[in-house]
Parts: structure tokens; C-alpha cells; sequence
């Protein structure tokens, strides 16, 4: 990942990269098992994914959808845990078109570190949405911008979106 970008757009990011934020044992295991999804920023639980903001977002409203499995192997996924990540991205794309109107979004896999995966034993799916005039290369999914809104009030736009969607 392009740390110098995110020292110089996204500060808060530092406290992830220098390890002082380091959480016991793996988030996207230890978030799910607790019962505080809006403090985790869990946004919805699905049969064997669910789908989580990131705390230390690349853009306003990055998510990401993971298996519970605790894995780093794309092989290790079965195909009803491939399509339940398919199914959540689409998902949650309709939701963030509803509630917070992007203009396009980043949909993707870091596998393995060398690719920018900050958490790489536990396979998770970014989806991060972009708007014209945000910040214009991002190569892959390392590319970091400042958040115009506070990530809780962006998590209680998606929430209710999401909760809509599911009543219909
Ligand atoms: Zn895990």
C-alpha cells in the first residue's frame, strides 16, 4: 500500500499502520462473534458473509464483505460463500446508490500482502465508492482520500438504507 499517500491524506490511517490501533486476533473474526454491530460498523450479517465499513476507510462508505471462515485462500471459499460476496456487493452498491449517491465504485480483492491486503489470513472484498473530482489515479485498491463525513453517521445512511431494501 502507498503509505506515503495515506501520511499525507488520510492521517488517521497511521494509527493502523504503525500497529498502535492493532486489535486482538483477527477483526473479521473477533467483530462478528461480539453482539455491538453498530460500534464494529457491521452493517448486515448474512448466512456465511457479512459485511463490515472500514474503520480506516480508502473513501467515505468503503465496506467490506467477508466470509466468517477464517481463511487468506480465495480457494478455500466455497462457491455458496463466493456468490453470497457477489450477492452482498451488488447488494450494497443498490444501498449506496439510494443513500449516499456515487458516481462509480472500486470492487475488489487485495490477496496477500504484497497486494495491499492489511489483514491477509482473512479474505475480505472491498467495495469503495468514488465521485467525480475525488482523487484521480487509484491503481488498486491502495489509494486513500481524505472522508468528507463521519464514518458513523455514513454507517447510519447505509444501515438504514440496507434495512429498506430488506423490508421490501
Ligand atoms: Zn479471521
Amino acid at each position: 500500500m502507498a503509505e506515503g499517500f495515506d501520511r499525507i491524506w488520510a492521517p488517521w490511517r497511521m494509527n493502523y499502520i504503525d500497529g498502535s490501533h492493532k486489535n486482538e486476533g483477527c477483526i473479521f473474526c473477533v467483530k462478528p462473534a461480539q453482539n455491538n454491530d453498530r460500534e464494529n460498523l457491521i452493517l448486515y450479517r448474512g448466512k456465511s458473509c457479512f459485511t463490515m465499513m472500514n474503520l480506516f476507510p480508502y473513501n467515505n462508505g468503503h465496506i467490506m464483505i467477508s466470509p466468517y471462515k477464517h481463511t487468506g485462500d480465495i480457494g478455500n471459499l466455497s462457491d455458496n460463500e463466493m456468490l453470497e460476496i457477489m450477492t452482498l456487493s451488488k447488494k450494497f452498491i443498490k444501498v449506496m446508490k439510494q443513500s449516499i449517491n456515487p458516481d462509480g465504485f472500486n470492487a475488489g480483492f487485495n490477496i496477500g500482502r504484497v497486494a495491499g491486503a492489511g489483514v491477509a489470513n482473512h479474505l475480505h472484498f472491498h467495495v469503495v465508492p468514488r465521485w467525480n473530482g475525488d482523487t484521480n489515479f487509484m491503481p488498486v485498491l491502495g489509494e486513500t482520500k481524505v472522508i468528507s463525513e463521519h464514518i458513523l453517521k455514513t454507517y447510519d445512511k447505509l444501515k438504514n438504507a440496507i434495512n429498506r431494501l430488506e423490508e421490501k
